[in-house]
């Protein structure tokens, strides 16, 4: 006997990691090689620190209504969490209790099924075809609900509106969420789907198209019932969650959408370009429309590449699991850092 038999044992997510120090190219967790809009950095030297003696606004009402003007939808729809894995956690929590296992592809973002695991929601994974496509008609089985990434991670790969449509349709009993942490570099949003169904969850972050990785802010937008009963299990966990600052500077990232779709275009440039070289060295990858290429190569193994990347201060991402470990997933850095990353590969394939 010992206390352990009580303990809740997780197998937790492992993060990508974030090594310190001069001269190093992080490609390895798909954050965006530029600095937040120029707001943002006006207002964080503007920001009054005697106010941090006060709780922050529990409904972070300033940030819902500038996500709500920019989305034009209302502020009882959005939801803000410390990052979208704060978001989609809670959504879990809240929506996924049904005894049908939940669905989500065998290939996605790795903290489903921990957080299924932790929540003890069963789940059933289900594969992706031989391209790495989600095949819609499998997730019309009989389900407890349904997560999918849009892009997809690690694969990058986008899947259309009107195929997500037929999931969210064919599900009218269970709430399907769809995680848009991606879809900023030329995907297209489910949003506008919300007014047809109450069903749907959005997901999105500030994390990647706002180069906001380090403040922690996600949200989630859906219809105001929906929504409510996010906010209810919230204020049941923990009800101050974005901390004064990171709220400030959230809607000051909103406020400048011309930084933003500048600094997309300068990502989705440098993608298009990094595609073609890759392609040229015989490397294979899906069409990524996300801020990453997950790629392979028919002749070199994906962990030693990794490794002697990581040996230059080159990081990527490497998952040691079965279906992808032949893959590695680069983040896309600016056109210097890409530079850098080529000209590396280019000597390892001429051996
Ligand atoms: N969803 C996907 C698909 C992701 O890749 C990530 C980033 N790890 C997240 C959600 C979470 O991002 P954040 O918590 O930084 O918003």
């Amino acid at each position: 006997m010992s206390f352990e038999q009580n303990v809740r044992q997780v197998i937790p997510y492992v993060p990508g990691e974030q090594p310190i120090g001069k001269g190093i190219i992080k490609l390895n967790t798909n954050e965006c090689p530029y600095p937040p809009a120029p707001g943002v950095e006006k207002a964080s030297k503007l920001f009054q620190t005697d106010l941090l003696r006060l709780y922050p606004d529990p409904t972070i009402g300033e940030l819902s209504q500038a996500l709500a003007d920019y989305y034009q939808v209302k502020k009882e729809q959005v939801f803000v969490g410390v990052g979208s894995d704060d978001v989609i956690a809670m959504a879990f929590m809240t929506f996924f209790n049904s005894d049908k296992p939940i669905l989500f592809p065998q290939i996605t973002y790795s903290f489903y099924d921990v957080w299924a695991n932790l929540f003890r929601i069963p789940y059933k994974t289900l594969p992706l075809d031989e391209n790495l496509r989600i095949k819609m008609e499998d997730y019309l089985i009989p389900n407890g609900g349904i997560i999918i990434a849009n892009p997809n991670a690690p694969t990058g790969q986008f899947e259309s509106v009107s195929d997500l449509e037929k999931i969210i349709a064919a599900n009218p009993d269970v709430v399907v969420i769809i995680d848009e942490a991606y879809v900023d570099f030329g995907g297209e949003s489910c949003i506008p789907l919300l007014s047809k169904y109450d069903n749907l969850l959005v997901v999105q972050t500030f994390s990647k198209s706002r180069s906001m990785a380090g403040m922690r802010i996600g949200y989630g937008i859906g219809n105001e019932k929906l929504i409510q009963y996010l906010q209810d299990v919230k204020y049941s966990f923990n009800s101050y969650t974005l901390n004064r600052q990171s709220i400030e500077l959230g809607v000051e990232a909103v406020k400048d959408d011309v930084y933003f779709k500048e600094t997309l275009q300068k990502v989705i440039q440098t993608r298009e370009w990094v595609k073609k070289e890759l392609q040229d060295l015989g490397f294979q990858f899906p069409d990524s429309k996300a801020n990453f290429i997950f790629a392979t190569h028919p002749s070199y193994s994906a962990k030693d590449l990794f490794e002697a990347l990581k040996k230059e201060h080159i990081y990527v991402r490497h998952f040691n699991k079965p279906g992808i470990d032949q893959y590695l997933r680069i983040s896309i850095g600016t056109d210097e850092e890409m530079n850098v990353l080529l000209e590396f590969i280019r000597k390892y394939c001429k051996g």
